[in-house]
């Protein structure tokens, strides 16, 4: 007697024989098949596990017999710790790791030595370098005296370049270090001899003063202050006085700057 009606037609998982089943979840066409089926997982299943033991042996081997030498050589002083053959040179150069050289092939190494090394060299939590405490100060005064800056430009490569500062008696005080470090890096390369003042490149291209300025922030032309320091200060000039720019090729203006008379 059947106990259902439905009769899905289906292919067996193991012979690839059409049927009929009465179930959905039915995978064989029969009992055999059923139970062959059953036996070749189990065998599946028996030789996967043979490899991987095979290759857990295999693998393990060299450490295994690594493990019992006196000498290694550079290779297998690598599997032992577990790190590449180049990175066992690098601790050898950096004198961390004794090492013997017998000849250009030969390298042998302690298993000792290689225990000495990692005793030697116990983990340790890194601190933060405590930075050197400032002591020495420029005031506004001395910056501009120094450095022939104006007031807003210290306050605003104060702040860009975020220098430490402190107030002492309503006066702003600058970290010396940190400012001498941003002039020493606006120092421009001393191979540069020639320049031309920007009162030399107005006369020489017919420039103004803005375009003089322009030009030479837009072509990133290196510029440097003279060290002469002029004793008249313009009213009128907004520009600041005393830079020089690089003379060469590079800073003829472009055309339409240029006026023709050279
Ligand atoms: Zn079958």
């Amino acid at each position: 007697m059947s106990t259902s009606k439905i009769r899905i037609k289906k292919i067996c998982e193991f012979c690839g024989k059409e049927f009929f089943a009465q179930k959905m979840t039915t995978r064989y066409c029969s009992k055999t098949c059923s139970s062959r089926a059953y036996k070749y997982q189990l065998r599946v299943q028996r030789i996967e596990r043979t490899k991987t033991d095979v290759k857990v042996a295999i693998d393990t081997k060299p450490l295994n017999d690594i493990r019992h030498k006196a000498f290694l050589p550079v290779q297998e002083t690598g599997v032992l710790i577990g790190v590449t053959t180049r990175s066992v040179y690098n601790l050898i150069y950096a004198g961390a790791l004794k090492a013997t050289k017998l000849s250009s092939r030969m390298t042998p190494i302690r298993r000792s030595d290689v225990e000495a090394m990692l005793d030697n060299n116990p983990y340790t939590k890194r601190y933060k370098r405590e930075p050197a405490p400032i002591t020495e100060f420029y005031t506004n005064d001395e910056l501009r005296e120094k450095f022939g800056v104006s007031l807003s430009w210290i306050f605003k490569v104060g702040k860009t370049e975020n220098i430490p500062k402190v107030m002492r008696r309503g006066k702003t005080l600058w970290s010396k270090r940190h400012f001498d470090a941003v002039f020493a890096r606006q120092q421009p390369d001393e191979s540069i001899t020639e320049w031309y003042t920007a009162e030399e490149m107005r006369q020489k291209f017919g420039m103004t003063s803005s375009a003089v300025y322009s030009f030479v922030y837009t072509y990133g032309i290196p510029k440097k202050r003279s060290e002469t320091k002029s004793s008249t200060r313009s009213g009128t000039s907004m520009q600041p006085k005393g830079w020089s720019f690089r003379q060469n090729r590079n800073t003829i203006p472009p055309l339409r700057q240029w006026n023709g008379t050279v």
